[in-house]
């Protein structure tokens, strides 16, 4: 989970919704794939979710939120409307979570959450630290590396 802020218990509401624009689409898609490849897991299911009201709901949390990995990892959930960079970092942060939970790794969430944070980090040095109008042919770069 990568959190906004603390709502006091308050929930929050997401819809599943399409990328905001291709190029979101796209560099998420490419972030996917060079996570999934660098951590060797099962490849989650990526949905795009927007703020609803309550009636409206396809996910519930008690924290305002820009990504979320659930079913046991195989499914991950990310804000649209993010930045590239932000947007890459998100999914970097939770496809570690995905692993974490695929692989049974127990964790507290304190630790959890380090961990992730540390992984989106290093994941994000190793291709090379794009600024924000370069991700995604840094990502493509990558990917070309891995022959993916
Ligand atoms: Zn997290």
């Amino acid at each position: 989970m990568i959190r906004v802020k603390q709502t006091e218990g308050e929930q929050m509401h997401y819809r599943v919704a399409d990328a905001g624009n291709p190029y979101e689409a796209i560099v998420a898609s490419f972030a996917m794939k060079v996570a999934v490849a660098e951590l060797k897991i099962e490849a989650p299911k990526l949905c795009f979710v927007q703020n609803t009201i309550k009636s409206c709901a396809d996910l519930e949390t008690r924290e305002d939120i820009i990504g979320l990995a659930r079913g046991g990892g195989k499914q991950i959930f990310v804000r649209t409307g993010l930045d590239h960079k932000n947007l890459v970092d998100t999914i970097f942060h939770e496809c570690r979570h995905a692993m974490q939970f695929q692989r049974g790794i127990t964790f507290n969430r304190e630790h959890r959450e380090r961990d992730a944070r540390i992984y989106a980090l290093e994941l994000m040095t190793k291709i090379g630290d794009p600024p924000e109008w370069r991700v995604l042919e840094f990502l493509t770069k990558k990917l070309n590396e891995k022959g993916l």
